[in-house]
């Protein structure tokens, strides 16, 4: 949304949008001391700090209440007001009304009063301040020139969408990222301006919706993590990592053992778990896994006395990074709480334990949900995230707090009607370590996806959505078994809602990396699942329970279909350096050349599956050499051939 605000007005309708706020605001400027009110600075923007004749804020406060006005409070006599592109010359009207302007009222409905056109005479004439003047240019691209008509914006943005394989083309199986349906019912109501227009400090007697959203989506993830307490606060998975690990830091600091710094965390983890780690101040000592993949039992017991008396954490993904329900999970919980740390869960693939397990039956003591994962909140390029953390009792006083606004109290109120005995006596919010983001409950007008899909899934639907979500993994491992390697399972051959197939192999015969495999499912109009995590060289696929038996099937169709390609390699009848695989994918441009030099058929490179034929997704652009690019940033406006040269 910010990129297409960007591309539609463009550096001049920026410029233009700037001066348009600074002439209203100058405008309510001169106005306010003309009706003899002091404002602070005479160099202004968009803001003003204004303290009211005769010394009345509370009255200045009230009056634009009664306009439906939120003016900042600051609490020492003086008011606050900011202006943007939406003021407009009613709202100035009305604000002037609000500091006692008798003749300003009035104009929302009709035209300006003179009062106004007066003032918007007086400021017309004044300069900004060299000093403050900017000279150079900005957004040269010509894409911040061409598309300031409404129809030309709409074709930029229709012909980027095409250029997108996404989830209206096919599944996205990128496992640990759990792309699942982001349903057009959950979606609407983000675009309510109950919801959008919302600002995070509006008075608390003015969002008691949202107030009952956020409690009863607390209780619900609570209650689905199996913990005491949730805050809606960070803004992503590795915000929560951060700040559940900030939470334990203090519950040690409480007890008078602020020395302990040491996070245990397995080799298999992603790699936010670390960095959060480092973030929080943390020393990271790495835990060995078995050669299934599993938690090393007897390196976690080594670690976890070594550093007993130091021990802070382990972060631990339950099921692991490798698609496996690790069956010593509760006893890796107990090593670590008997040398006296505490366990941090990972939440990444709760979507493998909703409704029939939970972290907190398991042991652990805090777990970050990402929302956009587990609870549809369409994410990567699709949207922004949020990863609340749910904690167990002991860990709920030191939850995130906030400066302005208290996100407890919130909590304590739905806490007190679900509980007659009250939260106030457990503390909850008594020793918050602070705000991990800049708004009380994080990015709060995503809530509503999640609060939706709960409340339209219910206990049975959610419960039966991760049976399926597991139930079509361990399909397509079946069907895919044979043709690839699983890397990881569990005791009984089963894996989690996710599995790892082996590409290692294929280098040696083939001269076939894990890259040209997912390069070329591209021409089979799929989106690769991820690759190169947990372990280098092989892909880890999620099909979550979004995805109909239908969809299972062509994907592995064309896994399978690429196996038998590799094999032809393998075999000679394909040659080893000119294949359809290393030249993945084929764009539009390469098949329809005059020039055809490949040892294969078009035919085959564009339509290796005859479902193609039906529906084809054309991939927009060729190979790129991704690791040349990575060490050689240019930079790709317009005028490559000055910047070559
Ligand atoms: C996605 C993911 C994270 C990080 O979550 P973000 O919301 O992307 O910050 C952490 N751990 C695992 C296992 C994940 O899959």
């Amino acid at each position: 949304m910010a990129g297409m605000y960007g591309v539609y007005h463009g550096a001049d309708g920026l410029r233009a949008i700037a001066e348009r706020v600074r002439l209203w605001t100058q405008a309510l400027r001169a106005g306010l001391i003309e009706l003899g009110h002091k404002v602070a600075g005479d160099l202004v923007f968009d803001t003003l700090r204004v303290r009211p004749a005769g010394g009345d804020a509370e009255s200045v406060l009230e009056a634009a209440r009664a306009r439906e006005i939120n003016l900042r409070d600051f609490g020492d006599g003086t008011v606050g007001v900011t202006l943007d592109e939406t003021t407009d010359v009613g709202l100035v009207g009305d604000l002037l009304a609000v500091f006692g302007a008798d003749n300003a009222a009035g104009t929302r409905a009709g035209k300006p009063e003179p009062l106004i056109v007066d003032l918007l005479a007086q400021v017309q004439k004044e300069d900004i301040p060299s000093a403050f003047v900017r000279t150079s240019a900005f957004m040269e691209h010509p894409i911040f020139r061409s598309c300031q008509s409404e129809t030309e914006m709409l074709r930029h943005i229709f012909r980027l969408q095409g250029r997108d394989l996404s989830l209206v083309h096919a599944t996205i199986p990128l496992g640990s990222c759990t792309m699942k349906l982001n349903g057009t019912s959950e979606m609407l109501p983000v675009t309510w301006p109950e919801f959008a227009e919302m600002h995070p400090f509006a008075p608390a007697e003015q969002t008691e919706g949202y107030r009952e959203l956020f409690g009863q989506l607390e209780t619900w993830l609570a209650e689905i993590t199996g913990f005491a307490a949730v805050s809606l606060q960070p803004n992503a998975g590795s915000q929560g990592e951060f700040a559940g690990l900030m939470v334990i830091r203090a519950h040690h600091e409480a007890r008078g053992e602020g020395g302990r710094d040491v996070c245990l965390i397995p080799a298999s983890a992603h790699g936010t778990n670390p960095a959060s780690a480092v973030i929080a101040g943390m020393r990271v000592v790495v835990v060995k896994c078995d050669e299934q993949g599993n938690i090393d039992i007897d390196d976690l017991r080594a670690k976890a006395g070594k550093h007993s008396d130091k021990l802070a954490a382990l972060m631990v993904t339950y099921p692991s990074t490798h698609g496996v329900f690790e069956e010593a999970i509760t006893e890796v919980c107990k090593i670590v709480h008997e040398s006296g740390g505490q366990v941090y869960m990972d939440g990444a693939n709760m979507n493998a334990q909703v409704g029939l397990t939970n972290p907190g039956r398991i042991g652990a003591d805090v777990c970050h949900l990402n929302l956009h994962k587990t609870f549809c909140i369409p994410h990567g390029g699709g949207g922004p995230g949020i990863g609340p953390i749910g904690v167990a009792q002991h860990l709920a006083p030191y939850l995130p707090g906030h400066p302005v606004v208290r996100p407890f109290d919130n909590l304590q109120t739905m806490h007190n009607s679900a509980n007659a005995q009250g939260s106030q006596s457990l503390g909850w919010g008594s020793s918050a370590i602070g705000a991990i983001s800049a708004a009380p409950w994080g990015s709060a007008s995503i809530l509503p996806i999640s609060w939706v899909y709960i409340a339209l899934m219910g206990a049975g639907g959610l419960t039966r959505a991760t049976e399926v979500a597991i139930l079509s993994a361990n399909y397509m491992a079946a069907r895919l078994k044979g043709h690839y390697d699983i890397l990881y399972v569990g005791e009984h051959g089963t894996v989690a809602h996710e599995f790892i197939i082996d590409c290692r192999g294929f280098e040696k015969r083939a001269g076939v990396k894990v890259e040209d495999i997912t390069k070329r499912l591209m021409d089979y109009s799929f989106h690769a699942p991820t690759m190169s995590f947990p372990v280098p060289g092989t892909l880890m696929i999620e099909p979550t329970e979004s995805e109909p038996l239908q969809e299972l099937d062509r994907l592995c169709d064309a896994l399978i279909a690429i196996r038998c390609e590799i094999r032809e390699i393998e075999e000679g009848t394909l040659d080893r350096d000119d294949n359809p695989l290393k030249n993945a994918p084929h764009t539009t441009e390469m098949i329809a050349t005059d020039a055809w030099g490949h040892p294969y058929t078009r035919e085959r490179a564009a339509y290796p599956i005859a479902g193609l034929r039906q529906d084809k997704f054309w991939p927009a652009c060729a190979r790129v050499d991704n690791p040349y690019g990575d060490r050689n940033l240019v930079c790709s406006c317009p005028g490559i051939e000055e910047f070559a040269s």
